[in-house]
């Protein structure tokens, strides 16, 4: 905990020296319901909008893959440090952890992830990425811009704050588990509560989507190698075919959704990976697949993959073949199910309803899409929201992960709006609940 106290000094040190505030209105509880427009307003000031839209922008052109985000990660330490808002640094690998507040408790998180994905961008603008075969596809350029535009408003108004909001930039979202490694440091011990949010294509502009409870699956990846004793095609007698082994074995693994799995509980399994032979007349010594698997709880994810390693293994001795099924595919752990925590959703209902209207707050249904958010979520109590962007004038945007993927900038204030009022509206609310017995755990992040 040394650590923490050195940065809590710096914490202290930076206090004294931060410019004046310069917005005009104020965090108390008697205009807590006034905090959401407030901070939509300030947001979507010119100068603010300008500049988290240049910050996307910068970020857009040099997409960087999980846990390589460096120069991302160098810009978003920059302006932290031209705001004189204190962090930790690095945190598993390109992380960025920043405090805005008093320093001490309650704390509560607002995250971002940082990393791009290993695509073509497809689309011919101005600020097209400059690195071949990397992409911004997943609006994580946008995340990171939100959140240092929260930073940007949260640090004006940081003598209001009840406590200390944390920054969380964190890397590789889209593969390796960055949040994983992120609570495996230790840094996010004490948090209180977390946010998430995504930016969306699906829903308009100005509303926002979410669910209480399981929102997205959990997800697990899977391979094996199914060996038999290739030879001659036109000479079967003489083989101990893999390829008709594991068709069989796919068949089989369509059986544990259909027929082992609650109609009622959402299940997938799906093989997208299928490698063996290369010649018209030649049976192969072996086979590769592999593919993923998705739940909603804990105990149906456990069963499926005790499942697909008997299945694998059973169904290729059948064929007089032999399997091994490898859960752990380049080190990337599964994905747990993303649970919204049920106080936090009412929290979120009530922060979103104050800035968008009832109306623009749509309740989603689970996706079997995952997120590593989910880690944090299983320690942390958390809420991910998806904030809208689809504005019908411009068309139908593309879906996450398309080459033609556009964000649209507009959406920029409502992120860093979100971002802001829930989490200084959550800490208003905390000062108002019981005290904790286990308050002393608190003392410091
Ligand atoms: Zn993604
Ligand atoms: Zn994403």
């Amino acid at each position: 905990m040394e650590f923490f106290k050195w940065v809590s000094l710096i914490f202290t040190i930076c206090m004294f020296i931060s410019k004046p505030t310069s917005s005009n209105f104020v965090l108390g509880k008697e205009s807590s319901s006034e905090i959401p427009v407030n901070f939509l307003n300030l947001a979507k000031k010119p100068e603010l909008v300008d500049w988290m839209v240049g910050i996307r922008r910068k970020v857009h052109e040099n997409p960087e893959l999980g846990f390589e985000e460096f120069e991302t990660s160098k810009l978003i330490r920059t302006e932290l440090h031209k705001m004189d808002i204190p962090f930790t640094y690095p945190v598993a690998v390109t992380g960025v952890v920043g405090f805005i507040g008093t320093g001490k408790p309650p704390f509560v998180a607002i995250r971002a992830d940082m990393d791009a994905l290993p695509i073509q961008e497809g689309v011919e603008w101005e600020h097209k990425s400059k690195i071949p075969g990397k992409m911004h596809a997943c609006g994580h350029d946008a995340h990171v811009a939100m959140l240092l535009g929260a930073a940007k408003m949260l640090q004006e108004h940081r003598n209001d704050i009840q406590g200390t909001v944390v920054l969380v930039f964190q890397p590789s979202e889209e593969r390796g588990a960055g949040a994983k490694k992120m609570l495996e440091t230790g840094v996010l011990e004490n948090i209180d509560a977390i946010f998430g949010l995504h930016v969306s294509p699906n829903f308009p502009i100005g509303a926002v989507a979410t669910r209480s409870g399981p929102i997205l699956a959990g997800s697990g990846l899977f391979e094996a190698v199914i060996n038999g004793k290739g030879g001659h095609a036109a000479l079967p007698q003489h083989t101990v075919d893999p390829i008709l082994a594991a068709s069989n074995v796919i068949v089989s693994l369509q059986h544990l959704v259909s027929r082992e799995a609650d109609p009622l509980d959402s299940q997938v399994v799906t093989v997208s990976k299928f490698q063996g032979g290369g010649a018209f007349n030649v049976i192969p010594d072996s086979v590769t697949i592999g593919g993923t698997f998705r739940a909603f709880s804990k105990e149906s994810f456990m069963q499926l993959e005790q499942r697909i390693k008997e299945v694998i293994t059973g169904q290729a001795t059948v064929q007089r073949c032999n399997a091994t099924v490898n859960f752990n595919i380049k080190n990337s752990p599964p994905y747990p199910v993303t649970v919204n925590n049920k106080d936090l959703h009412e929290h979120f209902r009530n922060v979103a309803t104050e800035m968008l209207g009832a109306r623009n707050i749509i309740e989603m249904a689970p996706q079997m899409g995952s997120e590593d958010f989910a880690f944090f979520a299983e320690k942390i109590p958390g809420y991910f929201f998806s904030v809208g962007m689809q504005n019908e004038t411009q068309g139908q945007l593309e879906r996450g992960h398309s080459p033609y993927y556009i964000v649209n900038e507009d959406v920029l204030p409502y992120g860093a709006a979100l971002h802001a009022s829930l989490a200084t509206k959550y800490l208003l609310e905390y000062q108002s609940k019981p005290t904790s017995p286990e308050g002393s755990l608190h003392d410091e992040l």
